[in-house]
């Protein structure tokens, strides 16, 4: 949809130095944390923990200028990547940190195993963890910035079983012997770096553990809420922009005596677009505090389903108001099955539709409630 410039918010760009569009997620990271917009997504440090305000600025100026891979590479990063590897501390932590937040490298999640992500305690791969050493072997499937990443923050067992405390962090160098890193073949995604990573015995010294052996799974499970709100501000964002150059489209398409948008039945999709967008918004509002500061799993949830909803279907709705046009290289045709990921990516609508029945009786009374500032 090249004709119209989108109304992104005002983010100093990086400078003359900044990115084209077609850049991919790690040119922009770099070219981002070199300018120091990337620490405006938290509070006051990563430790901090994110700025709801501050994280759907960055993100929304990011898919104003670049593509949704791009915009994915920096959201698992400043959402979940560098708050989880945050939990840790040490030498070898605080220097990857300072590294990615400066936009000199780029840090990979790892969490997707072999096994079905939606059934993450039934990962494979395993962490050996001795005195002074540990050894991981396994292997991570479709993971963002899998091949640009100086590190990966890989989620491995230590014990068998589906215990939550058997699961620990460990930070692998890129570089280290016996991993070996492969692109996925996407090319929807090439843009983010996805790739799949294997490690073979991969032995390092125990400072690259992350936090404490066991917390893993807790851990994952307080920053994927943070992801998920991260998703719905993106979200918002996203078909904003998408809504704003489809009606520019509308409005400059002739049709009989008037344009595309002087037909009746055309106005009343769009408008219902529009009031879906205005619900994602509305719960983004309800909800980002609560999952920023206390990292409420049931309304993180709510946000991924109606993210995971909403943006297909408002950017299904557009590319087909967009015609033949939709189909160019870069258009609405592609961005829409890119952004078929909210639905997957983080938590399948289905996952967390579970956790929202699981928590029904809590959402229920909150619906009720008179004091909430919707
Ligand atoms: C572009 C891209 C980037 C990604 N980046 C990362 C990353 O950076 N780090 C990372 O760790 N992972 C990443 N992933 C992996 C992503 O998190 C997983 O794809 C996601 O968790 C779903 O897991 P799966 O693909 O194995 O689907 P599966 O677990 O095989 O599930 C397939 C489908 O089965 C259905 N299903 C599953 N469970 C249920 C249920 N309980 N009830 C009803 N239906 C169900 C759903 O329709 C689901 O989509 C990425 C994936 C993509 C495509």
């Amino acid at each position: 949809m090249p004709e119209l410039p989108p109304p992104g918010p005002a983010l100093p760009l990086p400078g003359p130095a900044e990115p084209p569009a077609s850049a991919t997620g790690a040119e922009v990271w770099a070219a981002l944390g070199r300018a120091g917009h990337l620490a405006r997504a938290y509070r006051g440090s990563v430790r901090d923990g994110v700025d709801p305000d501050g994280l759907a600025d960055l993100l929304a100026a990011i898919d104003a200028r670049w593509s949704v891979p791009a915009t994915l590479s920096a959201s698992v990063q400043l959402a979940t990547a560098l708050p989880v590897l945050a939990t840790g501390g040490g030498a070898v932590v605080e220097r990857c940190l300072h590294r990615t937040l400066h936009g000199r490298a780029t840090l990979a999640l790892a969490a997707t195993d072999t096994t079905p992500g939606t059934d993450l305690t039934a990962l494979r791969t395993e962490v050996t963890v001795e005195e002074d050493a540990v050894t991981v072997t396994g292997r991570k499937e479709w993971i963002t910035n899998a091949t640009t990443a100086e590190s990966f923050l890989v989620l491995a067992r230590h014990r068998p079983g589906r215990h939550f405390a058997h699961f620990t962090w460990i930070l692998v160098p890129a570089d280290t012997p016996g991993t070996t890193i492969r692109p996925t073949p996407s090319g929807l995604y090439a843009g983010a770096g996805t790739g799949h990573v294997s490690f073979d015995g991969v032995r390092l010294d125990r400072s690259h553990v992350v936090g404490r052996a066991g917390l893993g799974l807790p851990v994952f499970a307080r920053h994927i809420a943070v992801e998920r709100l991260a998703g719905a501000l993106w979200g918002v964002a996203l078909c904003r922009r998408v809504l704003a150059d489809t009606r520019h489209r509308l409005i400059h398409r002739p049709h009989g005596e008037g344009t595309l948008w002087s037909l009746g039945h055309v106005r009343q999709r769009f408008a219902a677009c529009l009031v879906r967008v205005q619900e994602l918004r509305a719960l983004t509002d309800r909800w980002a505090s609560e999952v920023a500061q206390r990292h409420d799993l049931p309304a993180a949830a709510a946000l991924k389903a109606a993210a995971g909803v909403t943006v297909p279907q408002v950017l299904a709705e557009c590319a087909q108001l967009w015609g033949a046009a939709g189909f160019a290289d870069g258009g609405i045709q592609e961005i829409r099955a890119q952004a078929a990921l909210f639905g997957i990516g983080g938590g399948a609508t289905e996952v967390v539709l579970d956790t929202v029945a699981d928590s029904a009786e809590r959402l229920l009374d909150d619906l009720g409630r008179k004091d909430v500032d919707w």
